[in-house]
């Protein structure tokens, strides 16, 4: 179909020029005999002009009509600012109508009022508003320089398969029956860890895939059951060496898609610096106000309430805002602590004001002069601070300070939105308790490294056994796990031991991948990077089926297509499956 320019990018300079376009009629406006017809396509929108020659050809002519539009471009007499292609218009000479549409069920406009269950159920109407659009040429630019980068550093992509063994991430498998040996299954992959690992072993020394995952998890807002991961895996590597790879990898995305330098190097910081200073392992790193622990300082303290809380292995935290005292009565401290004690556990929030040099609050008297001096020199207050404090179990105190920071933070507009803090969290625990399971559980997943030194806690101190796994947070969104991967088949036999699996059951789910370290298993690490969480922070969206072409809902429904759906008797016949279950029709 003959086409000479695209509609979004035609400029002044080309006034004089013959043209012929297609596209959507976005609107059509009439103004006495002539008409006007702003002609979209994935490129923009450009204005028409139908003089009274023309006009009658498209009388009929409604919105998402498509055209084919043949003209000159000439100079508007009052520009439009709004629009990029606004100074100048098209004059009509011929125009052809290829198709025609019925009214669309969504209003398809940058802005659109449509509920996102109407959006979601007519995808392919929403997907032609401008910034879904954007969002998937972004997510197509990520991917493209992913892919230029890691070709230029020597990764190769090597796709592993979607009809696979169960890979242990954590979360559920989702099963696919096998036909052919009735009783068998499937699992689609949870990411590809193990083949990656397994290529390692194959001597591909540099791979990479831009692999989906999938995940069967509870309803969560922030989740998709399958997303798509940039992952990564590297031999003869420690953590620098990976390190290195990705921030290369994330200074040429920020450059390509947005035009952003970042930092020469990203910060890091154990982890258990970070617990203690930000109460989460993605800070947000775009403000400051750390949290402070006072146990030192409180250790002798005659308040009661501090006191027996250190004296019982706890402690007292503290955050201070400086600023935004005046802004919080008592009431809206109240509120502050209900919502600490409903999400977090905290037991109660104290609070401390400085005004005109003197502190005032919940616990102000209690404290004594000696006391509060300290605090409000330990925290750096000011006229007009405000101080919280949290006396707790560490895990309480600190998570729930870290919750209080963020919404402060957002309450108050102290995040400047121009600003991409990366960091690094290191040595992540090695495992975590399961009280559903009632037992350790891999932190990150059962291949990744343990710290050399702490080798020895494996059986007996698990609480405080690290292991080389990471993260890369930004702006408070985690953008990619990764770790140092063990190498040694008796160490990775210890770790499934420590978890709890006993020897047959290790081999009897992954006896092929331990054999496989007895053939000489170079060092090996990597990284998994969320693409939607990297697509979502530089399209500065928080919902994450904006970067989704095709999404399910929150309770993982495709309103489109309406999958999952039921299937006939005759094809689970085939699998083997019997089923009395009749599924109640989706909403
Ligand atoms: N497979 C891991 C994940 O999905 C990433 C990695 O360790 O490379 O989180």
């Amino acid at each position: 179909m003959k086409r000479t320019d695209h509609n979004g990018t035609l400029r002044a300079a080309d006034a004089g020029r013959e043209v012929t376009l297609v596209g959507w009629c976005q609107k059509r406006r009439n103004l006495g005999s002539i008409v006007f017809i702003d002609l979209r396509d994935r490129s923009g929108i450009v204005q028409v002009v139908f003089d009274e020659t023309m006009a009658e050809k498209v009388k009929d002519v409604r919105s998402e009509y498509i055209l084919q539009v043949s003209g000159v471009v000439q100079l508007r007499k009052d520009a439009n600012p709004k629009m990029d292609t606004g100074e100048i218009e098209v004059l009509a000479k011929e125009v052809r109508i290829v198709n025609s549409a019925e009214t669309a069920p969504i209003t398809i406009a940058d802005n659109t009022d449509t509920s996102e269950d109407v959006r979601l159920k007519y995808r392919y109407l929403d997907l032609r508003r401008k910034p879904l659009q954007d969002n998937m040429i972004l997510r197509h630019k990520i991917c493209m320089t992913a892919r230029k980068v890691l070709d230029e550093k020597g990764f190769i992509e090597v796709e592993t398969p979607i009809l696979a063994r169960s890979t242990p991430e954590g979360a559920r498998d989702y099963l696919v029956p096998s036909r052919i040996y009735n009783g068998r299954f499937w699992a689609l992959p949870q990411s590809p860890q193990i083949y990656k690992q397994l290529l390692m072993i194959a001597g591909m020394e540099r791979y990479f895939q831009i692999a989906r995952c999938f995940r069967d998890e509870d309803l969560r807002a922030d989740r998709q059951p399958e997303f798509t991961q940039i992952d990564i895996e590297m031999s003869f590597v420690e953590e620098d060496d990976v390190f290195e790879v990705v921030e290369d990898l994330m200074r040429a995305i920020f450059k390509e898609t947005k035009n952003i330098e970042l930092d020469e190097k990203f910060v890091r910081m154990p982890w258990e610096e970070c617990m203690k200073k930000y109460g989460t392992d993605k800070p947000d790193l775009r403000f400051g106000n750390e949290i402070h622990n006072l146990n030192e300082l409180f250790k002798d303290t005659s308040f009661q309430v501090f006191r027996s809380v250190i004296d019982n292995g706890g402690e007292v935290d503290a955050i201070a805002f400086d600023g935004i005292a005046d802004r919080y009565s008592r009431k809206s401290i109240d509120k502050l602590q209900d919502f600490l004690k409903a999400g977090f556990k905290a037991k109660a929030l104290a609070w401390l004001k400085m005004e005109n040099g003197t502190l005032s609050g919940s616990i102000a008297k209690p404290l004594s002069e000696e006391e509060k001096a300290k605090v409000a020199e330990e925290l750096g207050m000011k006229d007009n601070s405000i101080a919280f404090f949290i006396a707790d179990s560490a895990k309480i105190a600190r998570s729930a300070l870290g919750a209080l920071r963020v919404k402060l933070a957002h309450e108050n507009d102290l995040i400047d939105r121009s600003l991409y803090k990366f960091l690094w969290v290191t040595d992540f625990p090695m495992f975590e308790y399961s009280e559903e399971e009632n037992r350790w559980v891999a932190a990150h997943h059962p291949f990744t490294a343990p710290k050399e030194e702490d080798r020895d806690k494996l059986f007996n101190d698990q609480e405080h056994c690290s292991s080389r796994a990471y993260d890369l947070v930004l702006n408070g969104y985690e953008l990619l796990s990764g770790s140092i991967r063990i190498h040694d088949q008796e160490l990775q036999e210890q770790v499934f031991e420590a978890i709890g699996l006993t020897m047959e059951q290790a081999r009897e789910k992954f006896g092929f991948f331990l054999e496989a370290f007895r053939y000489g298993t170079p060092p090996h690490g990597g990284v998994g990077i969320g693409l939607e969480r990297l697509t979502m922070v530089l399209a500065d969206t928080e919902n994450i089926r904006d970067v989704v072409a095709f999404p399910t809902t929150n309770s993982s429904l495709d309103l489109m297509s309406e999958a999952p759906n039921t299937v006939d008797d005759s094809q689970l016949a085939v699998l083997g499956i019997k089923t009395d279950i009749k599924a109640p029709k989706a909403e």
